[in-house]
């Protein structure tokens, strides 16, 4: 057996050891095997970090936009060219099927970097005019230093999506990963060296909780950007506070997909099978309460049956996989436990929820997507993020009661409504309390659209030429032209 490679810290343009003499292993989930010996950032590692990324921002944010977009774009086509090499680190580190993530992680991470660095050199305020004696206007001016502090189901996506767009407003970056998928932003800061990002603008610091806490607490950081559960991002906005830091939050959800009558029924099982299985169930925007209406609800659940049991549970590596394995066995554990919860609490379970073995994966985490129907709104399993591939189906009656069921949750991530019905698509829309909606399809993502939660599923935007808002502060400008006004 090899032995497992070292992954170290990445900071002022290069690998770096960590000064806290730290480290943790990092495995993969579908095959127990070790990967990686992560170093470990302390206290010390982010005091080091920030000076670089500040030394960083100041020759980054000198240079034009022009300039930087030049960067951002290389570094777009660095990881097109190495798109199949990057999607199966991604594999062994989060177990994801192959057949989703050169698409969905790495060229979603791309577009990311073409789009903000496409954007850069448009970064501007406004004008306004007081009269004939003054006018005003607006700059809109990098925050300083930002840090992203990432999930573990899109590792590489989620750092290209903070990152870009505050590379591309002048910010420098500090990105630490979730320690369960710690490889990828490495290779990532490697491709921003390799394009010609100058040192200190984009640095990765690895660790866990702790790590997370020294920065999200450090008064020299300017902004926090972070995806992960509700839970964490309530102590991480706590620490922000401390020194009143800008944020993004994208959090968890618990989202609806509404299915009427008049859908057309192969495409809403499609969507609703996109919408709780890919990725193993693992992501946050998953519609996981799907309402049926009543009257097509046991063929929606016959058609969905036989097409989910055709689902292939496998090796991620193997190209015909659907369902790789979860992240960790505390993960699968979590996610067996609301399986059981589900049957507990009177629902159906018409299809999966059991453990699989998979050959040449026996330590891996695989559990067969399953169909929860007489599911009730206030069981647990309808209310709380369970993410993985659990969907619970419930039958309603009426638009007006199932708007109202959709948006009872502190959630608001997402939503999705199917329907033939033009008029009735967006009257429902219009009301439902989520940050993302889908007419007549799900989980769809575009880099130039705004991806972001209502309620407690977050604050802020990410994607589209909004988030550079998120990483840059608004200064006014008062200019007077006249003489000035004094009755001293
Ligand atoms: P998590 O909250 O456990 O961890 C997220 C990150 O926070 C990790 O990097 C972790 O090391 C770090 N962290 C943990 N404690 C911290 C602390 N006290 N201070 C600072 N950082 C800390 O989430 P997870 O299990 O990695 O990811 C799953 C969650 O992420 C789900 O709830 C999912 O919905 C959410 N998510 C949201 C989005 C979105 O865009 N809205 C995208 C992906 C995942």
């Amino acid at each position: 057996m090899s032995r497992p490679k070292k992954l170290s810290l990445y900071i002022d343009g290069k690998a770096a050891k960590a000064i806290s003499g730290k480290s943790f292993t990092n495995f993969n989930p579908a095959t127990g095997a070790k990967l990686s010996e992560v170093e470990q950032a302390g206290r010390r590692d982010v005091e080091k970090t920030v000076v670089a990324a500040r030394a960083g921002f100041r020759e980054w944010s000198a240079m034009t936009g022009k300039e930087r977009g030049r960067i951002l774009r290389k570094a777009a086509s660095l990881l097109r060219e190495r798109r199949m090499e990057l999607a199966e680190i991604e594999v062994r580190d989060t177990g994801k099927p192959i057949a989703e993530a050169p698409e969905a992680d790495i060229d979603s991470g791309a577009d990311a970097f073409e789009f903000f660095g496409g954007l850069a050199a448009d970064i501007k305020g406004g004008h306004h005019d007081l009269g004939e004696t003054a006018f005003a206007y607006t700059r809109r001016e990098p925050l300083g230093i930002c840090a992203g502090i990432g999930a573990w189901n899109y590792p590489l996506q989620i750092a290209c999506w903070k990152t870009a767009p505050a590379l591309a407003a002048g910010n420098s970056m500090i990105f630490k990963p979730s320690e369960l998928t710690p490889t990828n932003a490495v290779r990532l800061a490697e491709i921003l060296t390799e394009a010609g990002l100058p040192k200190g603008v984009f640095n990765v610091l690895q660790g866990g909780a702790e790590t997370g806490h020294y920065i999200a607490s450090h008064p020299e950081i300017d902004k926090i950007s972070f995806t992960g559960s509700v839970p964490t991002g309530r102590q991480v906005l706590a620490d922000a506070a401390s020194s009143v830091k800008h944020v993004t939050m994208e959090l968890g959800g618990k989202s609806p997909l509404i299915v009427f009558d008049d859908s057309q029924i192969h495409n809403a099982v499609s969507a609703a099978m996109n919408a709780n299985f890919y990725t193993q169930g693992e992501i946050c925007s998953n519609g996981t309460r799907v309402y049926v209406h009543e009257d097509i609800h046991d063929a929606f659940i016959a058609i969905l049956k036989s097409r989910t049991e055709a689902m292939v549970v496998g090796d991620p590596m193997d190209p015909d996989t659907h369902v790789g394995s979860l992240i960790s066995a505390d993960h699968f554990e979590k996610v067996m436990e609301y399986v059981r919860l589900g049957i507990e609490e009177g629902a159906y379970l018409v299809s999966g929820g059991e453990k699989v073995t998979v050959k040449g994966c026996e330590k891996g985490n695989f559990i067969s997507p399953a169909i929860f129907t007489a599911c009730q709104d206030d069981m647990r399993i309808c209310r709380e993020e369970i993410f993985g591939p659990v969907m619970s189906v419930m039958s309603f009656r009426d638009e007006e009661e199932v708007i109202n069921r959709a948006n009872d949750t502190e959630f608001g991530l997402a939503a999705g409504v199917f329907t033939q019905n033009l008029s009735r698509a967006h009257r429902v829309v219009a009301k439902l309390r989520a940050g993302t909606c889908w007419i007549n399809n799900y989980n769809l993502t575009p880099v130039g659209v705004p991806f972001g939660g209502y309620k407690q599923s977050g604050i802020g935007r990410e994607n589209a030429a909004v988030a550079l808002d998120h990483f840059t502060q608004l200064k006014s400008v008062y200019v007077e032209l006249g003489d000035v006004d004094c009755s001293y």
